[in-house]
């Protein structure tokens, strides 16, 4: 008879796993103070003292700065706005190339065609997942402008490596850290490495506040420039008497008084939902040594790491099947997380496709049907998004990586012993999937 449930047998457990519920009572608190002012956004597009918004949003700013010892934080309505304004505030243009992570979610990708600019893509670390110095620096050409590096999973990219290779050829480095607030490199806070920081406060992230994000930097006119982005520069800057003018096409990527300050609240939560996250990833970890064919992300030194998701390699050889099939059957013998009931368990089969086999990559089709920015007049480069281009991002999502979220704080023990209990059995078993 079966064990495995996915061959019929009974499944590890039935009852839907915890959602993940950071938002309290001192955020409805705080929110309700924000009714009583009647204040939901102070924001005024022109030159004028309401151009940097309201008190919320004011308090945030300065409290986040203080908090990642930096000197600026500007809000923003997301993370993808914020890569947006750092990718304009560094005045990145047509005719550059911007060295990306193919690893991440796409709008770190993307944040270069924004400003007509053209992403190339290099491989990334086999053991943590960020960009590879060394790939970054084989793709340097006179058209490089910067580099965006990507704390993916939980943990900062090469600070050392890749800060040195952007001194040397004058590049600007904007650090993606929607995945890592709150870890460090050499004491360091993740998001304040580079020259420009973005964090997220979207839903699926450590904290949040339905949708929002806070770019950090501690240079000043990069931080004017993002505050002009951010708030329609274009109607701000004769005023204000903005002399550079590159890239001054504002948005509107305002942040409300709401978010801000529910996002003051959940600044303060940070450190302990990180020190959970760390407690229950030591509890799975000890309870998944008992599979051979399970490895744990490592950490690189001189860091620390916050868990986004847990993230383990897997060894198919020591298996005797392919991670996709084993996966499948840990799946089967789940439930899923409530309030998702819908989906199924998400256990992640090497987290997202490498960016440049999306169709926008492999088609070339961004702006207009020109083929812009890579037909471009002023583009001068000619570039591969052919599979191949990165191996080892290639062997992770289609081979190797296994990333679930099954560790967020608000597990208790018993799902933490049921989720690693699916990936024992299924070990056990193994022999049922051959
Ligand atoms: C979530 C995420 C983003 C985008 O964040 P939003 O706030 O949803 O726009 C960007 N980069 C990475 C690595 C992310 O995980």
């Amino acid at each position: 008879m079966a064990k495995l449930a996915i061959n019929g047998g009974e499944k590890v457990r039935s009852e839907v796993f915890p959602p993940y519920i950071v938002i309290g009572k001192e955020e409805q608190d705080a929110v309700a103070e924000v009714f009583q002012s009647h204040i939901y956004s102070r924001f005024i597009g022109a030159w004028h003292e309401d151009f940097y918004g309201g008190p919320q949003v004011r308090q945030l700013e300065e409290e986040w700065a203080e908090h990642f010892g930096v000197k600026h934080a500007v809000s923003v309505n997301s993370a993808t706005s914020g890569l947006y304004c750092a990718a304009g505030a560094a005045g990145i243009g047509p005719g550059d190339e911007v060295i990306v992570s193919p690893y991440t979610m796409s709008a770190s990708a993307v944040a270069p065609l924004i400003f007509n600019a053209v992403p190339v893509f290099a491989d990334v670390e086999r053991d943590y997942f960020c960009i590879d110095a060394d790939s970054v620096e084989a793709r340097i050409t006179d058209r490089t402008k910067a580099i965006i590096a990507v704390d993916i999973m939980g943990q900062s990219y090469d600070a050392d490596r890749i800060n040195a290779i952007a001194k040397k050829h004058n590049l600007t480095v904007i650090e993606d850290c929607a995945q890592a607030p709150g870890a460090k490199f050499r004491k360091k806070w993740a998001g304040t490495l580079a020259d420009i920081g973005v964090y997220s406060l979207n839903y699926h992230k450590h904290i949040h506040t339905g949708e929002g994000s806070l770019v950090v930097t501690d240079d000043d006119e990069l931080a004017e420039r993002i505050r002009l982005i951010r708030n329609h520069a274009e109607s701000v800057v004769a005023a204000k008497r903005t002399a550079n003018l590159i890239n001054m096409v504002g948005f509107n990527m305002r942040m409300t008084e709401i978010e801000s300050a529910m996002a003051r609240e959940q600044l303060k939560k940070l450190d302990g939902l990180v020190a959970q996250r760390l407690e229950n990833i030591a509890y799975l970890s000890e309870k998944l040594a008992q599979v051979p064919c399970l490895k744990p992300a490592a950490v690189r030194p001189n860091a620390t790491h916050v868990y986004y998701q847990h993230v383990l390699t897997f060894n198919a050889e020591v298996a005797g099947v392919h991670r996709d099939k084993f996966v499948e059957a840990v799946k089967a013998e789940l439930p899923p997380i409530k309030l998702r009931e819908t989906e199924g368990i998400k256990i992640g089969c090497g987290y997202v496709k490498p960016i440049y086999l999306q169709p926008m990559f492999q088609q070339r089709i961004a702006y207009g049907s020109k083929g812009c920015p890579w037909s471009c007049g002023f583009y001068k480069g000619s570039i591969s998004y052919d599979k191949g281009i990165c191996p080892v991002v290639e062997d992770l999502h289609f081979n190797t990586l296994i990333n679930h979220e099954l560790m967020r704080p608000g597990m208790t023990q018993k799902d933490l012993d049921d989720t690693a209990a699916a990936f024992v059995k299924v070990w056990d078993n193994r022999g049922e999937l051959k």
